[in-house]
């Protein structure tokens, strides 16, 4: 099999998507920002594994970083990219500093096309490959305190359907996948139990509920799906 790059890989979904696809047979390219211990243990729980990890560490919303780690890739074409990493810095609209917009901007949505353009050139070249990108329930329904983050996931969606529509015909599928409330830092302050109430299913999900849902994005099972948003929330709407 060939390479699957996972954006923020060192932790969360991102680690368990990593996890997944090289459990499936990819050599993982796993990017991180700074949580480089984080990045060696799942370097070693792959290769422990029998599978093939390489860290890239860089921040996926500095353009020239991506490109001069990235480098240019049409002699090793990914066959899979998972656009995950993301940040929120959450508060209300009249009171958000431009930091906070703007960082948030630039980290979930200006990324996905730091990253994106060079995996798609690669993939185009080879005419094949998968493209899933994390939104978020926020990006569909929007939510309170949330307005940077949900205008950000927002984006990725249509990002994402437009780049469906622009490269189907060179056998590139490009989808979302959606979650919820998952267990992850991201949401380890949130009182669970309180929010729980709303979610049908009564509960958060796990990273590695999500991650399933990526790598059978990935596969070959997924032929004919692109342009989807696939909902990982327990049946949570917003
Ligand atoms: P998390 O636990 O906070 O982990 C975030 C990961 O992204 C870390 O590996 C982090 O790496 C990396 N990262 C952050 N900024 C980065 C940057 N500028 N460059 C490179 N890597 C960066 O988050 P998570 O909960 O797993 O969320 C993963 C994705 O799912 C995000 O896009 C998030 O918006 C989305 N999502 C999460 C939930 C949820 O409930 N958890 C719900 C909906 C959507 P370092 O530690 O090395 O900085």
């Amino acid at each position: 099999m060939g390479i699957a790059i996972v954006t923020g890989a060192s932790r969360g979904i991102g680690r368990a998507c990593a996890l997944e696809l090289g459990r499936a047979g990819y050599e993982v390219w796993a990017n991180y920002r700074s949580s480089s211990a984080d990045a060696e243990s799942l370097k070693a729980e792959i290769e422990a594994a029998g599978g093939a990890c390489r860290l890239l560490q860089f921040d996926v919303g500095d353009t020239e970083a991506v490109a001069a780690a990235l480098g240019d890739l049409s002699d090793s074409p990914p066959e899979v990219l998972v656009n995950n990493a993301g940040i929120t810095r959450d508060g209300l609209f009249l009171t958000m500093q431009p930091e906070d917009w703007f960082s948030v901007i630039q980290t979930n949505l200006g990324a996905f096309f730091n990253v994106t353009q060079p995996v798609l050139k690669a993939m185009s070249r080879a005419k094949r490959g998968r493209i899933v990108t994390l939104a978020s329930v926020s990006g569909q329904g929007g939510n309170k305190g949330q307005s940077n983050y949900a205008a950000s996931k927002a984006g990725l969606i249509a990002a994402t359907k437009s780049i469906a529509k622009e490269y189907g015909r060179w056998n590139i599928l490009a989808n979302v996948v959606s979650p919820g409330f998952i267990a992850t830092d991201m949401t380890a302050e949130l009182p669970e139990k309180e929010l729980a109430k709303a979610i049908p299913l009564r509960r958060f999900g796990g990273p590695e509920e999500v991650a399933k849902v990526v790598r059978f994005l990935a596969s070959e099972d997924a032929s004919y799906v692109t342009g989807a948003v696939i909902n990982v929330n327990g049946g949570l709407y917003m």
